[in-house]
């Protein structure tokens, strides 16, 4: 196809490196001048033996001809003949404004489509030219397909905005006449915007809905089993009588109005089977339900996903309404927007006019949507922090923006809606019970809700959060807080202005001494300041004596504090043009909260109430130190905040039980007081596991390695780990229960992992990099990685955990449990258990359930310490984790262990893809049969190969399967033969004779 570009006077630039480092290997050049189009490509000797992906091995690039070619300084010099001065429009650039030493204008092409297009939520190449480009696909691979692709992109999303705005420049967009891609888009000639649209833009038919089989909704988790609403449209469904059962305790729990607690294993269909009861319950009864997850993933799914699907499928679409609601502080807020200082440098006023798209052109209002590439290119955190809804300020009733505003249309959306989702953290604060009281509730991660409860009945005073805090109220010299913008309006002489400003800089003078001596402290106990220091907060230790009295002076100072700011609320509300200033309310509000602080301090003093954990955070760096208070037992608060108001509720979730079935999540979250108060409870068995674990897993257990000594712990790891690469396929996932361990095995292996080409990566948006088939990756993770990575599949098959996850008795929190249990009348050893086992078993399952995600999957687990079989705690472990085979053996015999059980898995899966594939292989190889005939054994098991390929590809594997038909039937996994017995081969010949 001929290329043609809208933007004119530009050159289109890509530069390629190798698979695994960033040596360049070639560069390419459109130049569009005077609408005229020339071309430069040259390879580029990158002086070394590197690794070329299969993309650049596809375009036949080599080794050798990267060694007969120009090096990178002489291809240089050429391409400045060919780019002259003209601007260099390119996907990544700041890679390739390093590699050039003159002027030309860079153009960045991820710049130029946030600002058109702010409402796109990723920027990744692969999605945007799919998004653009109409029936777009990766294929025809030529040594310009890159950048033609590219200008392609660029046309149609150019002409598409223009399109989108009636051939003309929006408004806000006219604020960055002095962007560098002004002029470029002001000049486009809209003839052949127009032109452009009109002859390429291919309109994809909507495809006609099949029409609806009757059914009836009351039947409630029946309608599983009428197959025909789920494979209408041509979608595929295959009965799972566990989810159909687990349905109905749901659909019971829900219509007569019980407390249900389940654990049902992934693979089940565990959203599906809540969502169907609780959407027709709702439509049916038009009683709210809420569900509550844990990750953002989860919510995102159910919402874009799970909720609209069930719905098309029940032909609920017009009939059950729903929404997401977040915390108030994920929303953007026109109103702060408004007073945001108009932005006088380039970069931040890019930003702004983003922003200012985003909400009032795209009707965006949410700042998880914003793409975090853009967050990071725009440096958008700034001026977020200035427009985020700011939850003591916003009032929706009273706002002048509530019919604009996005955050006032979720708050105006929660009372239509039926099914409303949230999270954990939301949902025991529940700021919105006017609107929706909390009646029937779903509680889906319902494993992490503990945790949640614990924070969110923890008091805390973070020091440089309280400092903020005061601030807010009165800050003179800055001339801000609600008192002094409240004082200026007032004009009030008896206002005790002086009194607040002493108090304040009072109390600030005593947190720098409480910060000072908590650095006493640690120096003089000799206590390591390598992570933050976290201790209990002992009154009867006398080296904490200084740390307590200072505690003491500051809530002396907050007393004084309070006193002056109630006396300066009561002479503003004596005034009456005072009286609805939102200022004031907030004011209000704030002595209370001085209030909250003093009780802690108070608590934290006396210490005369039982049943709490005071302990104290220090930064590492010293920076800021926290004091906090956390009740031990949250059963009551939970019950008061939560269940006592709920008709029905249901925890549900894959890790729920441990050795003692629920009781620790009863007993934890007031379930047993609700059972006290006459609430029925239903405890519905765990159900067992879909998927073959024991047959697709093993679990192995290494002896000699001892991950308390940490420094010959990562120099072990590291080798086990390398040896590791060359004895398994793909991803891996590593890890740490401790971060200092992590931190070492970093230190230790990050450089000999990648001089092997292994990309060793560790933050959470690094986690979809595992589906990647392109480059071999490892995962590093803490404790926030041990659930939430979902990769189905054979591109990540194993994880190592560098030891059993035991709690740590010397953090705070678990000591009070465990000191708890021991007043209790435990011993020591049986305490620890109580605490310990609830966590650690849930932990573990959560740790190996990343491996098995799918009926096809399969993996390997590797405990980095002694798994012992006659430790008691070990053994009802082992019964936790589906009773895997968990094997202590050496080193080599592990490796040779899991080579024999990874072919036999792939073996497992070869089988049973082609039972399922039969009758469609059967129709492809009759279609091609009928196109040519008298075809050879060679062409029908090149057509089969394909086909097998592509269902491989369909369920997220590798095919190293390679099926020959000559003489006999011989098929080879992994380059290996199959070893066939004489009656496998007898059934696998006469399948290939059926299907041809
Ligand atoms: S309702 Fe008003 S104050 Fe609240 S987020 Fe919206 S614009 Fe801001």
């Amino acid at each position: 196809m001929k290329t043609y570009s809208v933007l004119n006077d530009v050159i289109f630039l890509d530069i390629e490196t190798a698979h695994t480092d960033d040596k360049v290997i070639r560069i390419c050049a459109v130049k569009i001048k005077n609408n005229e189009i020339s071309r430069f490509s040259s390879l580029v000797n990158p002086d070394k033996l590197v690794e070329l992906s299969d993309y650049q091995l596809l375009k036949g690039i080599t080794q050798k001809e990267l060694d007969s070619s120009c090096n990178l300084k002489e291809v240089l010099k050429k391409l400045q003949i060919f780019i002259e001065e003209m601007p260099l429009v390119c996907f990544d650039v700041t890679f390739k404004e390093k590699l050039f030493n003159r002027h030309n204008e860079f153009l960045d092409i991820i710049e130029l489509l946030a600002i058109l297009f702010p409402e796109l939520r990723s920027f990744e190449l692969q999605y945007l030219l799919k998004k653009f480009i109409p029936g777009y696909k990766e294929d025809n691979y030529t040594e310009f397909s890159y950048v033609e692709d590219i200008i392609l992109m660029i046309n149609y999303a150019i002409s598409h905005f223009y399109c989108e705005n009636a051939y003309s420049l929006p408004m806000s967009i006219t604020e960055l006449e002095k962007w560098n891609w002004y002029k470029h888009i002001t000049k486009v000639n809209m003839e052949d915007v127009k032109c452009f649209i009109e002859n390429k833009v291919v309109e994809f038919e909507e495809k006609a809905n099949e029409p609806y089989p009757v059914f009836a909704l009351k039947d409630y988790e029946k309608l599983f089993e009428h197959k025909e609403i789920w494979r209408r449209n041509g979608r595929s469904y295959t009965l799972r009588p566990q989810q159909r059962d687990a349905s109905k305790f749901i659909r019971e729990g829900l219509e007569k109005g019980k407390i249900t607690i389940m654990e049902a294993p992934t693979g089940l269909g565990k959203s599906m089977a809540y969502l169907l009861p609780a959407a027709i319950y709702t439509h049916l009864k038009q009683q709210k339900v809420i569900v509550s997850t844990n990750t953002k993933g989860l919510q995102n799914q159910l919402v874009d996903k799970d909720i609209p699907n069930l719905l098309e499928a029940l032909n609920l679409k017009r009939d059950v309404s729903y929404t997401l609601i977040k915390g108030k502080s994920n929303y953007l807020c026109f109103d702060r927007f408004g007073d945001i200082e108009y932005p006088v440098n380039m970069k931040t006023l890019i930003g702004y006019v983003y922003l200012k798209r985003l909400m009032l052109e795209k009707g965006i209002g949410e700042i998880e949507e914003i793409s975090p590439a853009i967050m990071e290119k725009f440096n958008l955190g700034f001026l977020i922090n200035q427009c985020n809804c700011d939850s003591e300020l916003c009032d929706v009733g009273a706002c002048r923006y509530k019919d604009r505003c996005y955050y006032a249309a979720k708050v105006e959306a929660l009372k239509e809606a039926q099914l409303i989702v949230v999270n954990h953290s939301l949902l025991l604060k529940w700021p919105y019970k006017s609107i929706v009281p909390l009646e029937n509730i779903v509680v889906d991660e319902a494993h992490n809700l503990t945790q949640e409860a614990y924070d969110a009945f923890e008091n805390a005073l973070v020091s440089y959060e309280f400092e903020k805090y005061l601030k807010e109220i009165y800050n003179s010299p800055e001339k801000s807080g609600y008192l002094y913008y409240l004082s200026r309006r007032a004009k009030k002489d008896t206002l005790p202005l002086s009194e607040v400003e002493s108090c304040i800089e009072q109390c600030i003078r005593q947190m720098a001494n409480i910060k000072a001596s908590f650095e006493n402290y640690i120096t003089q106990s000799g206590i390591s300041k390598d992570y933050n220091i976290k201790d209990h907060l002992n009154i009867n230790n006398a080296k904490m004596s200084s740390i307590i009295r200072y505690l003491e002076y500051l809530k002396e100072d907050l007393s004084s504090l309070n006193i002056s700011l109630e006396k300066a609320v009561s002479v503003l509300k004596d005034i009456s043009n005072l009286q609805k200033d939102k200022r004031l309310k907030i004011l209000t509000e704030k002595v209370e909260g001085i209030n909250s602080y003093s009780r802690l301090l108070e608590a934290v003093i006396n210490q005369s109430e039982e049943g709490y954990c005071f302990y104290f955070e220090v930064d590492k760096f010293f920076k800021w130190w926290k004091i906090s208070s956390i009740p031990l037992d949250v059963s009551g608060a939970f019950y008061e905040k939560v269940l006592s108001s709920v008709k029905s509720c249901l925890f549900i979730s894959a890790t729920l039980s441990t050795d003692s079935g629920y009781n620790s999540l009863r007993n934890t979250l007031g379930i047993n007081i609700a059972k006290s108060q006459n609430k029925e409870i239903v405890e519905v068995p765990p159900i067992k596991p879909v998927f073959d674990y024991k047959g697709k897993s093993v679990i192995y257990a290494m002896e000699n390695v001892d991950p308390n000594d940490i420094c010959a712990f990562s120099e072990e790891m590291k080798k086990f780990v390398i040896k590791l690469l060359h004895n398994v396929e793909g991803n891996i996932i590593i890890l740490f229960t401790s971060r200092k361990r992590l931190d070492a095995f970093k230190e230790e292996a990050s450089e000999s992992l990648r001089a092997l080409g292994i990309k060793v990566v560790y933050g959470k948006k690094d986690i979809e990099k595992l589906k990647s088939r392109d480059e071999r990756y490892i995962l590093l993770g803490s404790k926030g990685y041990f659930e939430g990575i979902d990769i189905p599949g054979d591109a990540m098959t194993t994880v190592i955990l560098d030891k059993v996850p035991n709690i740590n008795s010397k953090e705070p929190f678990y000591k009070s449990l465990i000191e708890n249990q021991v007043e209790r009348g435990k011993n020591y050893w049986q305490a620890y258990a109580k605490v310990n086992f609830p966590i650690v078993s849930i932990d573990l399952k959560q740790v190996y359930g990343r491996i098995i995600r799918t009926e096809y999957d399969y993996g390997d687990l590797f405990i980095m310490s002694k798994f012992d079989s006659v430790n008691p705690t070990v053994k009802k472990l082992e019964s936790q984790l589906h009773d895997v085979p968990i094997i202590r053996k050496d080193e080599n015999e592990i490796f040779r262990d899991l080579n024999i059980r990874v072919a036999r898995w792939k073996q497992i899966n070869l089988y049973k893809i082609m039972k399922e594939v039969k009758p469609s292989l059967k129709k492809a190889v009759l279609e091609q049969k009928m196109i040519k005939h008298n075809m050879s054994l060679k062409e029908f098991e090149e057509i089969i190969n394909e086909f097998m390929s592509l269902e491989y590809r369909k369920r997220n594997l590798k095919y190293d399967v390679n099926i020959y038909l000559s003489e006999k039937v011989n098929i080879y996994i992994n380059g290996k033969i199959l070893n066939l017995n004489a009656a496998n081969r007898a059934k696998i010949t006469q399948y290939f004779k059926d299907i041809i």
